[in-house]
């Protein structure tokens, strides 16, 4: 997604997810979680600081932005359905039914309102940059995990590569890393949009925020303010 490339086609429609953005847990669902306030509050139940900066660059973009508020220990919303850990420890004891109850009512609204609104832009022959706005924990099993911000891409995906490039280079002195914490094809959400949307018409980018620079509210809007501004579509 080049300067060069941009000028030959329309500018894309950008959306905003961010599938961890709160650890709220239902009250149909609160006998399951009796004595977990500790984990609710950690990274285990939600992204610290991830829905702030969505928000954030939402207001900034003026585009929309869809966020998920239950914890990912009632449902993990960056998981596909079959994936072992969509549910935890405290929700997959639910018994079938109430697990598709589950489901049904704090799962698949989210991933089906995220699926349509990009499914219609597409429909309409507009090129969809979806962004979904995660954090993670700045130290996992004793390691420094070295880094400001990563995005996460597909690298088979041209667009996407191009865009994650693009996007570190325009972002200077900040430590960016491609493909890290994670590898940007392993199951999430952009993954199965990817599957149902084709290279040109959707760009499905996770990006990840080192959750001890968003410790400091004055780092945090710097690069808010930054990522807002260099965004390279
Ligand atoms: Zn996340």
């Amino acid at each position: 997604m080049s300067r060069r490339r941009a000028a030959e086609r329309p500018a894309p429609v950008v959306l905003l997810t961010c599938e961890h953005g709160g650890n709220t847990v239902p009250a149909a669902y609160r006998a399951l979680f009796a004595g977990q306030a500790r984990r609710l509050a950690s990274h285990e139940g939600y992204d610290i600081g991830a829905l702030a900066a969505a928000r954030a660059l939402a207001r900034r973009w003026r585009v929309p932005l869809v966020a998920g508020t239950v914890s990912r220990l009632l449902v993990d919303l960056n998981r596909s359905p079959a994936h072992p850990r969509l549910l935890s420890a405290l929700t997959r004891t639910l018994v079938a039914p109430e697990r598709e109850r589950l489901l049904a009512r704090h799962y698949h609204p989210y991933r089906g309102l995220v699926h349509g609104w990009i499914a219609a832009r597409v429909g309409r022959g507009e090129r969809v940059v979806h962004l979904s706005v995660h954090s993670f924990v700045p130290r996992l099993n004793g390691q420094r995990r070295d880094c400001d911000l990563g995005l996460l891409y597909d690298p088979s995906r041209t667009d996407e590569a191009a865009l994650c490039r693009d996007w570190q280079a325009a972002l200077g002195d900040w430590a960016v890393r491609r493909n890290f914490p994670y590898r940007g094809t392993s199951d999430g959400q952009v993954v199965s949009l990817r599957r149902a949307f084709p290279a040109g018409a959707y760009v499905g980018i996770e990006i990840e925020l080192n959750q001890g620079l968003l410790r400091s509210p004055a780092r945090a809007r710097q690069l808010v303010a930054d990522l807002a501004l260099t965004l390279p579509v």
